[in-house]
């Protein structure tokens, strides 16, 4: 009987893409080959969170002490180029030249654990977290920039008089801002997840109700600016010299 005929004979046959990148490279050696500078103790600067000193460790699996993301060399790249896994895997053994079978599916059957799936809905959870405290943070200093603004604007002039209402809702606004900046800066992650958990509704809300009056206030002004435009159009002298009508 010829060898290649033996049905059972699995020598020759080429693992999966999951499976021969998972055997064949580690978490450091890919994320050194898309540009990640790892030092000599096996630590980079993390590329999933604000990182400036080294706190992800590096070597088999990865794992960030700063954002707790880990994996292995799939998930790295996943996450590093926001691609799906087969992506990543097909991704990494085209760039390793790690031969595999692309026909063949990774072996299926072994359900994952309860504590798989917790570990998963966490990191989900982390990553979700991560990128809303980013924009929060971000609109929230420019509410407070806003507000600052109208407070001064609404002010009354005279101490004894009483305080308008714009003022008031405006003063009232940015304590309630500078207490989301002060929670998101420096509450701990836990305390910062519940806010996303609980709060980010409320958060947007006020983002959009600042905003909202910002809107009006600033078309009034474009007009106001449009007229001033046109009276100045009025009064040049050589049409054709204005770049804007020359434009037309
Ligand atoms: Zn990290």
């Amino acid at each position: 009987m010829s060898f290649l005929n033996c049905k059972n004979n699995q020598e020759y046959t080429l693992p999966d893409v999951f499976t021969a990148v998972k055997h064949g490279v580690t978490a450091r050696k890919a994320a050194e080959m898309y540009g990640i500078e790892v030092n000599s103790h096996g630590m980079a600067c993390c590329p999933f969170h604000d990182d400036t000193h080294p706190s992800m460790k590096l070597d088999e699996r990865y794992y960030c002490f700063g954002c707790h993301t880990s994996g292995d060399a799939i998930d790295f790249v996943s996450n590093l180029f926001q691609i799906g896994k087969r992506e990543a895997a097909v991704k990494i053994a085209e760039d390793f030249q790690v031969a595999y079978d692309p026909k063949k599916r990774p072996g299926r059957g072994r359900p994952i654990t309860p504590e798989q799936r917790k570990e998963w809905e966490m990191r989900q959870l982390q990553k979700d977290f991560r990128e809303w405290r980013g924009k929060a943070l971000s609109d929230l200093n420019g509410d407070y920039r806003i507000l600052t603004e109208r407070t001064t604007r609404f002010e009354p002039a005279d101490r004894n008089a009483p305080f308008p209402k714009p003022f008031v809702q405006a003063h009232n606004d940015r304590t309630l801002v500078e207490f989301y900046i002060g929670l998101l800066e420096t509450a701990s992650q836990e305390m910062q997840i519940h806010l996303y958990l609980h709060d980010r509704e409320a958060i947007a809300a006020l983002h959009d109700r600042v905003n909202e009056r910002e809107k009006p206030r600033a078309s009034v002004w474009e007009k106001l600016e449009a007229k001033k435009q046109l009276v100045h159009n009025r009064h040049t002298e050589a049409p054709l010299a204005n770049p804007q009508r020359a434009a037309i």
